[in-house]
């Protein structure tokens, strides 16, 4: 079988610090052998000499919205109902594509309608499209009356089509809809547990009872599926970890008992504060209490009035709570992953890398342990850390060649003219090398 030999990399495996002048040699779909130094090579390899570019692996984003295109620039009825359903697949085939372009060669899904990410990760699976791995994510169940619900003052309600919304209650309603979504082949199934993060005026309530979310736990993992949950409160992320929720999206108001919790129930965490950042950015320029409403729809998710003013304050506070939590989280060994809300009007497909130079440049994670968010750590969390998420013998080829070191600025994962080569499964979706 016909191999590449990457000879003169630096390393940066997913684990460990850089090791220059590294070998790494391909065979078919996997990783043959890593090593210090050189290997020989047969004529029948292909042989590249990296010359001291970054050899890493493929990144997973581990929160992402397949369909999202500019979500809060134009009022749509709901999320999910923004443009018919076959408009929205190409919206995130295209999306996927670019992700893969910026070096993420595995993804999982979020709240999505129409079962598109089951149909779309069976797509990649068969060629039919390119693509990262995907993990394909649900709607978004939420209990009926709770504050995701009425926040969104839903007259089309009475239209039957929620979009990417499910509506349930009770263990037995939520039980269903979690068995609903399996046979519409999710992997990772949605729940909406609490206010903030741009939902509704943050409280730090959870909007769900323990014994329906233990009870879409147990639902999903019976079948060997996962959770995660919009759990932005403190209360919500109490009760996730309790619940055993495989993840907790966003942790706004994570404190030290949450720190705890969650360490002692293994759930991964997304921080996902680029959004957050982004959408404080535009909407504190501005005195909500006396914009106009035309000048309102110019914002993100149009809030204004005190209603407006109230919500962004406690989106301030819940950021600078999540910004001085981050680092303890990360030393106390939460498991942390990347991925956010791309797709929204503050921060557009493509701006990827933006949401690791956050995290190492503003919020001071070393940037080795943001590597390893984005490569070990989502892999774990997909099921496939045996598999994926590091470079190692026997596991599979997922790989980026890196022009700049990473680990030295992570800005250069940025820009993906600095990617030379994005191999999937041993085969070069970009090759930029010789
Ligand atoms: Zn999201």
């Amino acid at each position: 079988m016909d191999r590449i030999v990457f000879r003169n990399a630096n390393l940066v495996d997913g684990e460990s610090p850089a090791q220059p002048g590294c070998s790494v040699v391909v065979e078919g779909a996997r990783i043959a052998q890593v090593t210090p130094g050189e290997v020989p090579a047969g004529p029948e390899d292909r042989v590249v000499d990296l010359g001291g570019r970054s050899l890493m692996p493929g990144m997973c984003s581990s929160h992402f919205h397949t369909t999202y295109r500019a979500v809060g620039a134009t009022p749509a009825p709901s999320l999910g109902l923004e443009a018919p359903i076959p408009i929205l697949t190409l919206f995130a085939a295209q999306n996927l594509e670019l992700l893969l372009r910026h070096g993420f060669t595995s993804a999982a899904g979020s709240s999505v309608p129409g079962a598109i990410d089951a149909s779309l990760r069976d797509a990649i699976e068969q060629g039919i499209i390119p693509g990262p791995r995907l993990y394909a994510g649900s709607r978004e169940l939420i209990a009926t009356g709770d504050a995701a619900d009425v926040g969104l003052r839903t007259w089309f309600y009475e239209l039957g089509n929620l979009g990417s919304l499910a509506l349930a209650d009770g263990p037995m309603g939520f039980r269903n809809l979690v068995r609903q979504e399996i046979q519409r082949g999710s992997d990772i199934i949605k729940l909406n547990v609490s206010t903030g993060h741009a939902v509704s005026v943050s409280d730090g309530r959870c909007t769900i009872e323990p014994d329906e979310l233990r009870a879409a736990v147990s639902a999903a993992h019976r079948r060997g599926r996962k959770i995660r949950c919009h759990a932005s409160s403190r209360e919500s992320i109490l009760e996730c970890a309790r619940a055993g929720v495989d993840v907790i999206d966003h942790a706004d108001q994570i404190d030290q008992p949450g720190l705890e919790a969650v360490l002692k129930s293994g759930s991964f965490v997304t921080p996902t504060m680029l959004f957050s950042q982004k959408l404080l950015e535009a909407l504190e320029n501005y005195d909500l209490r006396e914009i106009s409403a035309a000048d309102a729809q110019q914002l993100p998710f149009q809030p204004s009035g005190e209603g407006g003013e109230l919500m962004v304050r406690r989106m301030r506070e819940d950021f600078d709570n999540m910004a001085a939590m981050l680092p303890e989280l990360n030393r106390a060994g939460v498991r942390l992953l990347v991925g956010d809300d791309f797709g929204t009007q503050p921060i557009p497909h493509g701006t990827y890398g933006q949401e690791l130079e956050l995290y190492v440049k503003q919020i001071g994670i070393p940037a080795l342990d943001v590597i390893r968010w984005a490569t070990r750590n989502g892999a774990e969390m997909t099921g496939r850390g045996d598999e994926l998420g590091t470079v190692s013998e026997g596991k599979l080829a997922d790989l980026l060649v890196v022009e700049g070191d990473p680990l030295q600025d992570i800005a250069c994962l940025s820009n993906p003219s600095n990617l030379k080569a994005i191999l999937k499964d041993g085969q070069f979706f970009k090759d930029e090398l010789d």
